[in-house]
């Protein structure tokens, strides 16, 4: 595992390990689910303060220019979707972990840093062996089954022998949504995965995000195309990924010709610059 002193402001679902982020710390708010929660505080604008905040959606809390939930129809899927996302996780313009979780009728959005088990994260009765989660330590490229863009490994990164076998009876599957360091932390402030299967991900294309977002491995993609992958995978239902890559396609065609990204980049309400490039 490397752990180099890199900086990034980006926000991937890793399949083998990620440089450091070393983003700002700022209190973690108490957790809460996507369903409940309020929307966003609209801020009122103190005096001299910026222009007001567009309106955002409560389902996806983008600006609604950045809104593409109208034209989402959630699927039915027999393999559950848990994501878990770290509360300092704050990429409002950009993460997907919301819309994502959006598209199907059996996923569970959750923000948080820790929960005593897989039950009591999903909110229902739920057997952790029967689930899977992203493998976050390192994997040789090499050994991965051809033809394959998920694989089943072992805690050390070795892929199961079997993989039409290992890759059968799994319930459900965890997604943490965060940067690479936020990933590890959920990993280790929640032990109960390691029960589950892990699964490892070699997608045979890039992240849509391109130049959005700096992709330091080729490998490294968005929550919602790590979910699309596995679940379409899982269910033998091409028609899964495509229509989430359509949705997030949408959105980011909505933040290119929404100027967002343009504008230089402003500090969000912890002074935080929402991009930042890689100190040299
Ligand atoms: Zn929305």
């Amino acid at each position: 595992m490397t752990d180099p002193d890199t900086d990034d402001a980006d926000k991937t679902q890793p399949t083998a390990p990620r440089p450091e982020d070393a983003r700002p710390a700022p209190a973690p708010p108490a957790q809460a689910s996507a369903a409940e929660g309020p929307p966003a505080p609209a801020q009122a604008a103190p005096a001299a303060a910026p222009p007001e905040p567009e309106p955002v959606c409560p389902h996806c809390r983008k600006p609604l220019s950045l809104c593409v939930c109208e034209g989402v129809e959630p699927i039915e899927n027999r393999v559950a979707l848990l994501i878990l996302q770290h509360p300092q996780e704050q990429d409002k313009l950009l993460g997907t972990a919301r819309l994502a979780a959006r598209h199907f009728t059996n996923a569970v959005f959750k923000v948080g840093l820790s929960w005593p088990s897989l039950e009591k994260a999903l909110g229902r009765p739920a057997d952790p062996r029967r689930w899977a989660i992203l493998h976050l330590g390192s994997v040789d490229p090499a050994t991965l089954p051809r033809g394959r863009d998920i694989a089943v490994v072992d805690s050390k990164g070795i892929p199961a022998p079997d993989q039409d076998t290992a890759l059968k009876g799994i319930d459900g599957i965890v997604v943490f949504d965060g940067t690479w360091s936020q990933a590890k932390t959920l990993w280790w402030r929640n032990p109960w995965v390691l029960k589950g299967k892990r699964l490892v991900l070699a997608p045979t294309k890039p992240s849509l995000y391109g130049r959005l977002r700096r992709e330091p491995r080729r490998e490294g993609l968005s929550t919602l195309e790590a979910a699309a992958l596995v679940l379409s995978r899982l269910e033998k239902q091409p028609e899964i990924e495509t229509r989430l890559l359509d949705s997030f396609g949408r959105m980011l065609d909505r933040y290119r010709d929404s100027g967002l990204g343009a504008a230089p980049a402003k500090p969000d309400r912890r002074g935080r610059r929402p991009f930042r490039r890689r100190k040299s």
